[in-house]
């Protein structure tokens, strides 16, 4: 007999976003009329195009494969060194930020590298995570077996979870006891809310001050545009010592579907094995990427670098412009609609209160139902979501602009 990993079990079977396309399709079936109607400002997904100059070295990596003198086979699993060259200069150096090409460990994703990392972490971490947050962290905790059973209100044990609320600007305070393991995501999914060089810097402290590890997802940074907001958590000093830093070219360059992303894992981060014994991860994370995954695609990988040259950096922040246009347009819909509005400022997400008491998944059939729109309920997040929902700005203007105006004219008393 053979068994299973039971921890499966303890995920919440009802996880968010197919919930969200059951009652969409029910919507749909029956209403065939308002189907047409329809628009989507739900999961987190890319809607433009890939950059042109994106598209040109890919035709071109393309080409390469297809001669024997230029094609490529199997290449490093941590990534080509042009790719990581690339980024580490451009998203660091050029910054004044110490980062090392072979620092770099380029992957098909920094929902994969989130979940990965854990290969190389000890099952005896206490762990805090942000509520609500991003559902990967959480849930690949689970699978690898580091929490309990979930209570009636969907909270595991064993996990510290760090409340994020209006009162503290949706960003957490680290906590008073002791934790090992902290996942931070600025500019956050779901809320939008970015944290302040001071807020990072009680988090650099109280890793340094605890041992602890800072798993720090910048997924959003190309958003970013109030000055001063940290880009990486490398800015703060000393992250060297006690901070992964997760990217991802999905936001920025548009790849969702192409597939390309990066975890920075300095050399100067160390943490404990069972006898107590300082040891860098470094290594650790070489080995488990060398050993369990073949790396990303070469074309993919020239694909990516072409958003370090010139025109693809133009490209990227004409496309992160576009999505913050559609923010804009949304959060200011949703304010003259009455609606409590936060985010969208340095993210492609804007958080909304739901009105007049009404449970996040209220007011997603609302809104379904009577505007057609297509929205993520917060209490999906985590419990300190509910009783907000999430807006997607990953969408054309003329559909941004719809969505402002069918939210104005709801009425929700
Ligand atoms: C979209 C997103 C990512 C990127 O995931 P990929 O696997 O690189 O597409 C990472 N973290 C958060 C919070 C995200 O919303």
């Amino acid at each position: 007999m053979a068994y299973l990993n039971d921890n499966f079990f303890k995920l919440k079977a009802g996880y968010l976003f197919p919930e969200i396309a059951r009652r969409v399709k029910a919507f749909t079936e029956g209403n065939p009329a308002a189907a047409s109607r329809l628009i989507r400002c739900g999961i987190g997904d890319v809607t433009e195009p890939l950059p042109p100059a994106v598209i040109a070295a890919l035709h071109q990596a393309v080409e390469e494969m297809a001669s024997r003198a230029t094609f490529r086979g199997y290449g490093p699993e941590q990534g080509y060194d042009f790719l990581r060259a690339a980024i580490a200069q451009n998203d660091y150096r050029a910054y004044g930020l110490d980062v090392a090409d072979d620092e770099i460990f380029v992957s098909d994703g920094s929902k994969c590298d989130c979940g990965n990392i854990l290969d190389i972490l000890g099952h005896q971490n206490r762990l805090a995570i942000s509520d609500p947050v991003y559902p990967v962290y959480v849930d690949t905790n689970v699978m690898a077996g580091h929490t309990g059973d979930a209570d009636e209100r969907g909270a595991y044990g064993g996990i510290t979870y760090l409340p994020c609320t209006a009162e503290n600007g949706f960003v957490p305070a680290p906590p008073s006891g002791k934790v090992d393991l902290i996942y931070l995501c600025s500019p956050n999914n779901p809320t939008g809310a970015a944290a302040t060089r001071a807020q990072l810097e009680a988090w650099v402290q109280y890793a340094r001050a605890n041992e602890a590890i800072l798993l720090f997802d910048a997924a959003y940074e190309s958003y970013i545009t109030e000055p001063g907001i940290p880009h990486s958590i490398y800015e703060i000093p000393g992250a060297r010592e006690c901070a992964i830093e997760f990217r991802s070219f999905s936001k920025s360059g548009g790849f969702t579907g192409t597939r390309c992303a990066f975890t920075v894992v300095p050399k100067s981060l160390v943490a404990r094995d069972g006898q107590g014994e300082k040891k860098p991860l470094h290594p650790l994370w070489l080995r488990r990427t060398t050993t369990k995954f073949n790396g990303v695609s070469y074309i993919v990988q020239r694909g990516a670098e072409a958003l370090y040259s010139a025109d693809g950096k133009a490209q990227v922040k004409s496309l992160v412009e576009h999505y913050l246009g559609n923010a804009r347009v949304l959060v200011e819909g949703a304010k003259q609609a009455g609606l409590k509005v936060f985010g969208g400022v340095n993210a492609p997400y804007i958080w909304v209160q739901t009105p007049a008491g009404i449970t996040s998944w209220q007011a997603f059939d609302r809104i379904l139902n009577e505007a057609n729109v297509v929205i993520t309920p917060g209490s999906g997040f985590g419990s300190q979501g509910e009783g907000y929902f999430r807006v997607s700005a990953f969408n054309s203007r003329a559909n941004a602009e719809e969505v402002a105006r069918r939210l104005k004219a709801l009425t929700w008393s």
